[in-house]
């Protein structure tokens, strides 16, 4: 248990239906994002009014932040079908007008990580959400001819957790774009007192506060570690205090503020070996056996927003903060 991934981009392998479970359907029901929800209740109603689609939905922010279940959310506020899809799954342009193909006037297309779209791919949305249409060529050789392919009026909802990453054309595309911000420790409170509902699992609300302030400020956290503790309780067979909380955290090598072994280890290692810093982003990776698009999405995001980890022209730096979290002396400049 203890080498299980608690920061993770995608949904937990075989927890899928645990993690649909715990979805909200309806924007009062969806916890925070204040901001972005009242926003889009606006956009929705206005939608609606005019009996139009809504305008294409960009949402953008670290992973487990809650951009499918809101694009969920949106599609059932509107009344309409959704198709959900990713950007690495849609191959070629086929593909594309498959998906397309199947919409119905007013329907929701939902492209997860859309910066990773192929660019020919790319390119044939551009007019798909302009002017609802596409050109194709059918056939090969001699006998190859374009088509004009005509689409009935949708929403595409992209989500990524690069938006800089998406190309200046597309980005444009989106009339709305909303950032999705991490959760302040109430809101995943009532995220996890809300889960721990749907488990019939009795949960105190200091615990759920506790599990809120070790999520990192994400609901796919909180739920995560909400099922680990769940275990701890059932075998201990006890209410499900703060304590039993916190030592099932530590089990599971989470630390006060939420941090895991990974996040340890790179900060460790850019300490003990580079004096904290500025260390290159490569570098970093090479050193700690990850990937240098895991490391930027998901584990330096957080590091930078409790201020661990800075962020200067020729790499990245511990903090003092950082330092003194690990219980390093901060070295004399
Ligand atoms: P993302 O698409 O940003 O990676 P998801 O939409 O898959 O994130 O959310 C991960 C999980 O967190 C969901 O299964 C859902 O249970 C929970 N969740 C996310 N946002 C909220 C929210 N605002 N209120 C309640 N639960 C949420």
């Amino acid at each position: 248990m203890a080498d299980e991934r608690i920061v993770d981009t995608a949904a937990d392998l075989g927890d899928d239906a645990v993690e649909r479970s715990l979805r909200p359907h309806r924007l009062a029901e969806y916890i925070g994002q204040t901001a972005v929800k009242n926003q889009l209740a606006v956009y929705i109603k206005a939608a609606k009014k005019r009996e139009e689609a809504l305008d294409h939905v960009l949402l953008y922010g670290p992973p487990g932040l809650g951009k499918t279940t809101l694009a969920l959310v949106i599609a059932a506020e509107l009344d309409v079908h959704i198709r959900t899809t990713s950007g690495p799954a849609i191959e070629k342009p086929g593909d594309l007008v498959a998906l397309l193909n199947e919409l119905q006037p007013g329907d929701v297309l939902f492209i997860d990580e859309i910066h990773r779209l192929p660019k020919i791919v790319e390119e044939m949305l551009y007019s798909a959400m302009e002017d609802f249409y596409i050109d194709i060529v059918v056939g090969q050789g001699p006998t190859a001819h374009p088509v004009h392919f005509p689409l009935p009026p949708f929403t595409l909802i992209g989500a990524t957790t690069r938006a800089g990453m998406l190309s200046a054309p597309l980005r444009d595309r989106f009339g709305i774009t909303e950032h999705m911000a991490y959760y302040r420790d109430t809101e995943l409170q009532q995220i996890v007192l809300r889960s721990a509902d749907i488990f019939a699992m009795q949960l105190p609300a200091d615990s759920a506060l506790e599990i809120a302030r070790r999520s990192r400020g994400t609901p796919r956290i909180a739920n995560r570690l909400l099922r680990r503790i769940r275990d701890f309780a059932d075998v201990a067979e006890q209410a499900v205090s703060v304590a039993i909380v916190d030592h099932a955290l530590d089990q599971l090598q989470v630390d006060q503020q939420g941090l895991d072994q990974i996040d340890r280890k790179m900060l460790m290692m850019m300490i003990r070996d580079y004096q904290g810093g500025p260390v290159g982003l490569s570098t970093i990776a090479a050193n700690i056996g990850e990937e240098t698009a895991t490391i930027e999405e998901m584990y330096e995001p957080y590091l930078l927003q409790i201020g661990f980890l800075k962020r200067t022209p020729r790499g990245r730096m511990v903090t003092p903060a950082g330092f003194a979290h690990l219980e390093q002396p901060y070295p004399i400049q």
